[in-house]
């Protein structure tokens, strides 16, 4: 399966990239980085396959609790994202269950519409509402 250029996420299409110039120390091992000042998502080109994806899920995780100021812990985030990768591994058919929907049925939730007024993506504006901007996440 061919690794997906963007991942849309609450109306924001977050570039994935395979890159190692977001690490900072090239002697730390970063696997991948969550960038909310461009909002993109990158990878860490030395990563094998399995961690490539389960970093993959992992930094979507971090931009879903920036997202929704969910003020995850990164313990908190480092969780929830192997379990979400495990559930996903452990029942492969599960995803073609959960976007197999009746073609007159609408796809969007309604989770979908009412996040639109919670999404702050505008990161001066959330500045100015007393919120600081999300810092980058740099994850091991
Ligand atoms: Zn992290």
């Amino acid at each position: 399966m061919n690794r997906p250029e963007h991942i849309r996420l609450l109306g924001v299409s977050i570039p994935l990239i395979v890159s190692s110039s977001k690490s900072v120390d090239p002697e730390e091992e970063v696997y991948g980085v969550w960038d909310p000042n461009d909002m993109s998502i990158t990878i860490n080109p030395e990563c094998e396959p399995v961690q490539e994806r389960v970093t993959v899920m992992h930094e979507l995780v971090h931009a879903i609790d920036d997202f929704l100021y969910l003020e995850m812990t990164h313990q908190e985030v480092y969780i929830l994202s192997q379990v979400l990768y495990q559930v996903l591994i452990d029942n492969p058919q599960l995803t073609d269950y959960l976007m197999f929907v009746p073609a007159s049925t609408p796809k969007k939730t309604s989770f979908a519409s009412s996040v639109a007024s919670v999404r702050q993506t505008d990161w001066e504006a959330t500045k100015a509402k007393g919120r600081p901007k999300p810092p980058t996440k740099r994850c091991r």
